[in-house]
């Protein structure tokens, strides 16, 4: 047997949660050992002609881990961290996700390995322009179908339509090869609030399924991107007290809640950063963690809740707005110490189903209403929630395991019925 454990790597933690639930579900040597590997590993490299003239190489990565389900989808990152283990996870996962919601999907994921940040428009814009130019035969409506993820937005989902429908599109636009992209370029109204909105919806029945009142509940939220922002917003609206948020250079706490609408604004005018926020006080990025809060959404990045610091957490629910922001090491301490974990692939699938909205809007040629997607979008969370939790009782395992569960079970069984249609 390898008992060599690598510390918190992104995909031992997916392999470790799929081989527990493989086991509720006895799953056969060759489906295990199917779905523990990637159909498709994809190492990119490109020259970009920067804005001071120099000539940069970039490495990127698409990896689709399943088409079981239907065309594979996944988002891109940029972040200097990117690399193949946290991108093969990133895949898998939406493999997991996408089966737990039930929408027509397998999974997959990009990354470049780049600083945005640091980064001009023209930059940016070249870069993706570069990166879809390399992988213009693998993206495609019908195929693999990227969507935004850290450090990528609609401005970078435009510059990739566009890239692909020029070699592709015969002089005509193809939205349908790429999700949340801005509102004139094909883009559903909601997606950008949609994960979010998600860990939203989530936590509120999340609250509910441990009988605590939501109003004046109180929130950690680790992370002011696009999920942390937008999911402190929706639960401040809601009369939730958010206590403590962060971004990459600043945690800030107000026992008696932050004026998230406030602090929106003032992050907006103050160059996306929250730094120099008055109505709070400086803590540690640790600290915040390890609050005493009702509910912690870590909304960052992966393995921010390890084997090191699992004791110490005091919130007694985790909302998962990251992808993998527990480390499978975790898992066993939160539970011992009664704490609800929501996992990632119920708690942030709220972006994944509004992109699978827009895709289904350009496919049929429609456009929804806020209503629409706002009313289909809960639905879908809820019943998910509500079979998670189900099945979470019915084997008496944690939620995490059950959605794990759930999707591999899915996945596998359509694998089945595909094998008997050959
Ligand atoms: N990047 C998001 C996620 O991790 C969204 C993916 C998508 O919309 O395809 O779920």
């Amino acid at each position: 047997m390898n008992t060599e454990v690598i510390p918190h790597n992104p995909f031992q933690s997916m392999i470790d949660r799929f081989n527990a639930a493989a086991d509720i579900l006895n799953l056969s040597y060759s489906k295990r050992d199917k779905l523990q590997h990637l159909e498709k590993q994809i190492v990119v490299n490109f020259t970009v002609t920067m804005d001071d003239g120099t000539e940069q190489n970039f490495d990127g990565y698409r990896v689709i881990h399943s088409t079981a389900l239907g065309p594979s989808k996944g988002g891109i990152r940029y972040d200097m961290g990117v690399n193949l283990e946290e991108v093969k996870a990133l895949a898998a996962w939406m493999t997991w996700k996408t089966a737990v919601v039930g929408i027509p999907f397998g999974g997959a994921k990009g990354g470049v390995i780049c600083d945005p940040r640091s980064l001009s428009k023209s930059e940016l814009e070249k870069i993706t322009r570069a990166y879809t130019r390399t992988l213009a035969d693998t993206f495609g409506p019908d195929k693999d179908v990227p969507a935004p993820d850290m450090g990528t937005g609609p401005d970078e989902m435009g510059w990739l339509m566009d890239e692909f429908s020029k070699l592709h599109g015969h002089g005509k636009a193809i939205p349908a090869v790429v999700t949340g992209k801005h509102l004139n370029a094909g883009g559903s109204i909601g997606r950008t609030e949609a994960t979010g909105k998600g860990v939203s919806i989530i936590t509120l029945l999340a609250l509910k399924n441990r009988h605590i009142d939501h109003n004046n509940a109180t929130v950690a939220v680790q992370g002011f991107g696009n999920v942390g922002l937008h999911s402190a917003l929706y639960l401040y609206e809601k009369g939730l007290r958010i206590t403590a948020v962060s971004d990459v250079y600043t945690a800030l706490y107000n026992e008696d809640g932050l004026n998230i609408p406030e602090l929106i604004l003032y992050y907006n005018l103050n160059n996306k950063k929250i730094a120099g926020y008055t109505n709070a006080i400086v803590i540690s990025h640790d600290a915040l963690l390890l609050l005493p809060v009702d509910v912690l959404i870590p909304a960052a990045k992966e393995d921010v809740i390890t084997c090191d610091n699992a004791h110490a957490v005091k919130a007694r629910i985790i909302i998962e707005g990251a992808n993998g922001p527990v480390a499978s090491d975790a898992d066993e301490i939160l539970n011992q110490h009664n704490v609800l974990v929501v996992p990632d692939i119920l708690a942030n699938a709220g972006g994944v189903t509004v992109s699978y909205f827009e895709w289904l809007q350009n496919t049929l040629h429609q456009t929804w209403e806020i209503e629409e997607v706002n009313f289909r979008l809960t639905e879908i969370l809820e019943e998910s929630f509500e079979k998670v939790f189900a099945t979470a009782s019915l084997y008496n395992i944690t939620p995490r395991l059950a959605a794990y569960v759930i999707g591999i079970k899915k996945v596998t069984k359509t694998m089945e019925g595909k094998c008997a249609v050959k």
